[in-house]
């Protein structure tokens, strides 16, 4: 399995290579999480400290906040191999218990999306986290029998967008869950600027605090867009990037004020105009906006609710008087949010 398989499966490998370039790769060089860090950095000391593998951590977050960058970094906290695996790549028990039986001591596996990973393999997994062992089917049909092998002491990383969908036996399999807040403005200013300094680009702080305002709380994305700040400053600007080739290359790139991208506003725009404001069911606003209705809950809603500009309400999703006066729309009669 090629090492970048799990990071974002639909971007292009140039753009899993960019990324791979910025990570952090020690606690300390992680910017913000500040309570997820601190518990974090506990939990490995100790176990450093007692000479024992950690026990297994659960991180839950929207997209891009930082889940595979700490898997890596716990790996090498503790000085253990990463070997790197997703819910998905996982079709059959086999596919994992080939992983697992794989695994040496101290090894650190990390799992990305698990939430996606099929039933048969996640009670193969829960018994696996437990009691260091896998059952292994020998043999076909009438005849089979399953022959228990013991595995090495290790620690699963597990990465869900959506913690609220794992049964709660895999859920309690873990030790520890830290769970990914946005990150704060400031905070992702110092993220471009470290990254600006690893690309050899001169960042004003001006421009660092007008990318950080505008990437939607997200470290992935504000590293994205401090590569299309540099694109426009070498082809159109002065080389530096400052606050008009930031303001210059977000503009072509569709971003807003906001941080809003085509997406997000998309599916603002269609609860606002052609449902009216809402409640919308998720399917439907996945179906008109011709995406996945993960992708809207995982990707698009978590940012567009942080904004106060869409609510979830058990009858759908619902526009805020803010996301009218977002895009420039006319405010209509009736009770909306005020949020
Ligand atoms: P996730 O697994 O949650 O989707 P990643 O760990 O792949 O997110 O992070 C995406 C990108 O953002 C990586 O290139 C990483 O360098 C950067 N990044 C994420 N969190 C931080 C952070 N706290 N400090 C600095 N860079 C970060």
């Amino acid at each position: 399995m090629d090492d970048f398989s799990v990071m974002d499966s639909n971007a292009p490998a140039s753009e899993r290579a960019a990324e791979a370039a910025l990570r952090p790769k020690m606690l300390d060089e992680f910017v913000g999480q500040e309570v997820v860090r601190n518990q974090l950095s506990l939990v490995l000391q100790a176990a450093i400290a007692r000479g024992t593998t950690p026990d297994h951590v659960l991180l839950s977050g929207p997209p891009g906040l930082g889940k595979t960058t700490l898997a890596m970094i716990i790996a090498a906290e503790v000085q253990g191999a990463l070997r790197l695996t997703s819910g998905p790549a996982i079709q059959h028990a086999g596919d994992l218990a080939a992983v697992l039986s794989s695994l040496q001591e101290g090894d650190v596996l990390f799992i990305d999306e698990i939430h996606r990973l099929a039933r048969p393999a996640e009670e193969m997994l829960y018994l696996a986290m437990e009691d260091f062992r896998v059952d292994v089917m020998v043999g076909k049909g009438p005849g089979a029998t399953s022959i228990p092998l013991p595995l090495p002491p290790f620690t699963v990383v597990a990465a869900t967008t959506r913690a609220g969908l794992l049964p709660a036996p895999l859920r309690d399999r873990f030790g520890f869950t830290g769970h990914l807040e946005f990150y704060s403005a400031a905070e992702l200013a110092q993220v471009v600027t470290r990254s600006a300094g690893l690309l050899e680009a001169e960042l004003t702080k001006d421009a660092a605090m007008e990318l950080a305002s505008r990437s939607r709380g997200t470290p992935r994305i504000a590293n994205r867009l401090l590569r299309r700040v540099q694109d426009w400053a070498q082809i159109r600007g002065t080389g530096i990037l400052d606050l008009e080739a930031a303001r210059a290359a977000l503009s072509v790139f569709e971003v807003d004020e906001l941080g809003l991208d085509r997406l997000d506003r998309s599916v603002l725009e269609l609860v606002c105009t052609r449902f009216g404001g809402g409640p919308v069911g998720l399917t439907t606003l996945a179906v008109s906006v011709g995406e996945e209705p993960e992708t809207i809950e995982s990707v698009a809603e978590p940012f567009l609710v942080r904004e106060g500009l869409l609510v979830r309400t058990p009858r759908g999703r619902m526009a805020t008087r803010a996301a009218y006066e977002h895009l420039g729309l006319h405010v209509p009669d009736g009770t909306l949010f005020d949020s």
